[in-house]
């Protein structure tokens, strides 16, 4: 007997995130995990499914020396647990679908070349995620490749929301406030429908604060503004990314100090944020745990810009109903939450400490006008559905016919 599944495929710049999901009726997960330091030394962690083994490895350079034998080696260890899994679809994160696409699609070869011309929007991410498709349907020729994007959730924001006041011609080239995070914003939406439906009709902020951390105002479970734009570096500050920056910087760092393009594309991506404040780590826990004035001003930035946004986006809304975190810090930093929410009783939000010291999914108080809440997200969740949606109105074509 076989067992039919979908895997997914969330391919970073020397990462690959992967999941292996059972079809069979309501998608369930059978394995999610990581292969990090891709190129470099590599590292393979794995968990099967809930509650159950973990495995970590290191890996040797030739088992991961790019994503496709990153995806190989994962895909063998998979196999020679769930030997039965037969993949039928595999789901990629695809971090740009420009201004076209507000859902998922099925990736033939036209599409895929619609996703390389996208890639002048996105040259840190769109290339490695192509890789990681090209690597998929090397391996899988049979299975539906899927695509689901990063800015699609966002594609529902108003022109207002979605233009820069520069002249006419950049929008129509697009030039636009994409917003990204979008599965994960998706999953939250989701889940607030599902657990407090009054809510998820109301006026929410997501708070997505991981390596990468942005905000999403959502209006009937809708995205109305978020905090990214036309790339992956606005917003908030992030692990390394400076977040929002006056573009007269790049002018300054160009004219004034010779640096080049790509010089300061790898300032701003690779050096600024968290660790370039800090001048200590990206790791937000590193930083808590440090006792440096430097460490503790790169903490009170991160705060004071999600406090800001938070604000920004309420007027957007035209007022609050609540605030969810989630991301690696949202979930898990209480010192992060407390601090974000401190002397926010202006806007309604009234935490409850304890609650918070819990990690409860609910941290604010019964008598909070504003909910707070922490809500694990699960992106390989979000592209795993979207493959299983494809493969079961291929069945119910298939079956028609
Ligand atoms: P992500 O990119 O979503 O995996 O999130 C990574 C970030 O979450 C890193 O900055 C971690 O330091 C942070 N993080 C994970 N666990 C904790 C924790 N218990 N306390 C504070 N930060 C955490």
């Amino acid at each position: 007997m076989t067992q039919p599944v979908a895997i997914t495929i969330n391919a970073g710049s020397s990462s690959l995130k992967f999941g292996m999901f059972s079809t069979t009726g309501e998608i369930a997960e059978l394995a999610v995990g990581l292969v990090e330091n891709i190129g470099a030394a590599p590292r393979l962690r794995v968990s099967f499914g809930a509650g159950g083994d973990r495995v970590t490895q290191d890996l040797s350079g030739y088992q991961a020396a790019d994503h496709q034998g990153a995806l190989q080696t994962a895909l063998a260890l998979l196999r020679d647990r769930i030997p039965d899994a037969q993949v039928r679809a595999v789901g990629h994160r695809i971090v740009h679908g420009g201004a076209a696409h507000a859902a998922p699609v099925q990736i033939t070869a036209p599409m895929l070349d619609t996703l390389r011309a996208l890639s002048p929007f996105a040259p840190l991410h769109q290339p490695h995620n192509i890789a990681g498709v090209e690597a998929a349907m090397a391996l899988f020729p049979d299975a539906l490749q899927v695509a689901c994007f990063d800015t699609a959730f966002h594609r529902t924001h108003p022109k207002v929301n979605d233009m820069f006041a520069l002249p006419r011609a950049y929008y129509d080239k697009g030039v636009r406030r994409y917003g990204f995070h979008g599965l994960s914003y998706d999953y939250i939406s989701g889940e607030l429908a599902r657990i407090a439906p009054l809510l998820h009709a109301g006026r929410v902020v997501v708070a997505h604060l991981g390596n990468g951390a942005s905000m999403c105002g959502m209006l009937g479970g809708r995205s109305v503004a978020s905090t990214m734009g036309f790339t992956a570096l606005d917003g908030l500050p992030m692990g390394t990314r400076t977040g929002q920056i006056d573009p007269g910087v790049t002018f300054y760092l160009v004219e004034q100090e010779g640096k080049t393009l790509d010089e300061v594309r790898d300032l701003y991506y690779k050096r600024s944020g968290l660790l370039g404040l800090s001048g200590l780590s990206n790791d937000m826990r590193t930083l808590e745990a440090a006792d440096t004035p430097e460490a503790a001003e790169a903490i009170d930035y991160f705060v004071f810009r999600i406090r800001r946004e938070l604000g920004a986006l309420a007027a957007a809304l035209g007022g609050l109903d609540a605030v969810v975190f989630c991301g690696g810090i949202g979930e898990n930093s209480r010192l992060i939450r407390e601090r974000v929410c401190a002397g926010m009783d202006w806007i309604g939000i009234e935490l409850d400490r304890a609650r918070n010291a819990d990690n409860d999914m609910v941290i604010s108080t019964p008598l909070s006008r504003v909910r707070v809440m922490v809500i694990p997200t699960n992106e390989e969740l979000v592209i795993a559905r979207a493959a299983h949606a494809f493969l079961s109105a291929g069945d119910g074509q298939a079956a028609a016919e």
